[in-house]
């Protein structure tokens, strides 16, 4: 019995590996001939759907400054105000320190 269950089992785990195998080597052939847009979209439709959050992470990033940012005026990042250090020059902790 114990032996019925393994079989089916093993030539699962197979089955599965190949696949991602060929996925990959299909990702390869792709990103070979193709622009970099393909190869984002490629990388969308291999993502699982769990992997959302660096989606939005990605998003925030690109976002336009926002009323409680701030740009600085030394490392011209944007920075949230509590990172605000010097109003007057629009300098953040980082670079006053
Ligand atoms: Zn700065």
């Amino acid at each position: 019995m114990a032996t019925d269950y393994d079989a089916p089992r093993k030539n699962e785990d197979e089955q599965s590996e190949e696949s991602i195998e060929e996925l990959k080597a299909r990702r390869h052939d792709k990103n070979s001939g193709k622009v970099d847009e393909d190869e984002t979209e490629a990388a969308e439709s291999f993502e699982l759907p769990g992997a959302d959050l660096s989606h939005e992470e990605l998003a925030v990033e690109v976002k336009p400054k926002q009323e409680d940012e701030f740009t600085c005026m030394s490392c011209f990042l944007v920075h949230h105000r509590s990172q605000l250090a010097d109003a007057k020059k629009m300098i953040c902790r980082d670079c006053a320190a």
